[in-house]
């Protein structure tokens, strides 16, 4: 097996990793140090929690610890999609530099220019940076490339996501092109390939095993959710979750909630502190400095709960997460990979839960085709939720809730959200006059709230009772009450032109 002291790292690099308790290289580190030492180009394919971090950080200082930066110049540049790897990449080389003198700048969003033009202008050894931000210090007149000798893209494939790949392009253009580049992503997108085939020359190729086939440590469950009602179905969700929480009980020493949108973050984050849960959002609307307070909340134990966006918790190390929990799948299947990959990291075990609703159900069929297993069907904490005949007939999500079709009965006790959300969250028994209009023996076949929505054709008037039809003008058909043998003056009209 390769030994950290068979990669030709500077002896100050190999002593940092000792004390950082590392024994030896992960597979990415194996592969890539070698060739990136050799100053060739390195194509990385693979996701967070495989030390791909220190598989381009380690060499980089090894390379760097000969020479000195001068003003405005950066001597190498790491770019990272989010300001939250960006710290983390920082961190990194705090660690593994701490023998080497090594001077280092962040250029990252939310902070002020000012603190970062003057590290600028000392001279940096490494500047790490995001895209735009870079950018923007670029435009100012403040940086110079010229002299960048290695370049750093981690999570290539997140910076497609966020629509970065024009300033990676225009950043590759602005780097001299003898340039070393080190290129790290979790997947090979055409256009990911097609950057690839640009800006490297003859790389080094190392594909490392996806995250998808290597999450043995992390038992997966599911619990299918249907709501109660449309307009229940956000305080409903919350419910499940706390429920789900609640049953891991101390097993959950601590989790990372994840929705899709920036605004349920919040949402759940606040229903979650609303019923006494230790929990922050985190996503990319929030402040940096309260970004950082949360993160490092988090991650020394003092926050049980964070509750993010992917793109916030992205590549997010904290070695320690209990249980994820997927407030809602993923649109996208390889963001489950991601999301599942914070807990049950460096052979810990781990637990992740998600909740499906009706229409996400092509995702968890995605997402399981992706991972090609089955994930779990766990027990919905609620209760069994019978939905009535209706319910199965039609995709009811997707259309306007009524009162009569969208109602559905329940096995178990009323639950409690009602403190939560009063208006959205009433009991569930339904009154006596809800009965009445759901009871298939006092209302047959009425699709009352169809016609409403959506005027019926005209033959389908036949199947209507006597109040719709009247109420709906209708003249061409039978009174109803009046069986087959109606007067026929009551078919007489009352209008004068047809009279006279
Ligand atoms: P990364 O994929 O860079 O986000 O790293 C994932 C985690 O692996 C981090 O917590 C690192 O500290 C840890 N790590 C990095 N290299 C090694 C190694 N050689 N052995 C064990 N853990 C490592």
């Amino acid at each position: 097996m390769t030994k950290f002291s068979d990669l030709n790292l500077n002896p100050k690099v190999l002593k940092a990793i000792e004390e950082a308790g590392y024994e030896t290289p992960t597979p990415i580190q194996a592969g890539a140090i070698p060739p990136a030492l050799e100053g060739r180009d390195v194509l990385g394919i693979a996701q967070t929690g495989t030390g791909k971090t220190a598989g381009f950080v380690l060499p980089m200082i090894t390379m760097l610890a000969r020479g000195r930066a001068r003003a405005r110049m950066p001597r190498s540049l790491v770019l990272c999609p989010t300001r939250e790897l960006a710290a983390q990449v920082a961190e990194n080389f705090d660690t593994y530099a701490k023998h080497v003198k090594l001077t280092k700048a962040l250029l990252i969003g939310g902070v002020s220019f000012k603190e970062q033009d003057l590290l600028i202008d000392k001279g940096v050894d490494v500047l790490i940076a995001t895209p735009g931000r870079l950018l923007d210090h670029f435009e100012r007149g403040k940086l110079i490339l010229s002299d960048v000798k290695v370049m750093v893209v981690d999570e290539a494939d997140r910076m497609l996501d966020m629509g970065f790949i024009p300033d990676i392009e225009k950043i590759f253009g602005l780097t001299p092109f003898t340039r070393q580049t080190l290129f790290f992503s979790a997947t090979m997108a055409s256009e990911i390939e097609r950057i690839t085939n640009t800006f490297l020359s003859n790389p080094a190729r190392i594909e490392v095993a996806r995250q998808a086939t290597a999450s043995e440590t992390i038992e997966q469950g599911v619990v299918v959710f249907r709501a109660s009602r449309r307009d229940r179905e956000g305080s409903e969700k919350r419910q499940v979750l706390r429920m789900m929480i609640d049953a891991e009980g101390d097993k959950c020493t601590n989790a990372i909630i994840f929705c899709n949108r920036k605004m349920d973050v919040d949402t759940v984050a606040k229903s979650l502190k609303k019923y006494g849960y230790d929990a922050a959002p985190i996503h990319g609307d929030l402040d940096q400095s309260q970004r950082t307070r949360t993160l490092d909340g988090f991650r020394n134990g003092e926050l049980r709960f964070l509750v993010a966006s992917d793109v916030a918790a992205r590549g997010l190390d904290v070695p320690a997460v209990s249980h994820v929990f997927n407030f809602d799948v993923p649109s996208h299947a390889e963001d489950y990979v991601h999301r599942i990959g914070r807990t049950g990291r460096a052979g810990r075990s781990g637990k992740a839960m998600m909740i499906c609703a009706a229409k996400d159900e092509k995702n968890l069929e995605a997402i399981e085709k992706l991972i090609q297993r089955e994930i779990p069907r766990l027990e919905n904490p609620m209760g069994t939720i019978t939905a009535s005949a209706e319910d199965t007939v039609a995709p009811r999500e997707e259309k306007k809730p009524s009162r009569s079709r969208n109602r559905i009965r329940r096995s178990g006790p009323a639950q409690d959200e009602v403190k939560e959300a009063p208006s959205e969250t009433a009991p569930v028994q339904a009154s006596a006059e809800e009965v009445k209009a759901t009871d298939p023996v006092q209302q047959p076949t009425v699709r009352e709230t169809d016609d409403q929505r959506d005027p019926a054709p005209r033959g389908r008037d036949n199947y209507r009772s006597g109040t719709q039809q009247r109420g709906r003008g209708s003249d061409n058909s039978k009174i109803l009450g009046m069986g087959d043998h109606m007067p026929s003056f009551i078919a007489l009209s009352f209008d004068e032109r047809r009279t006279s």
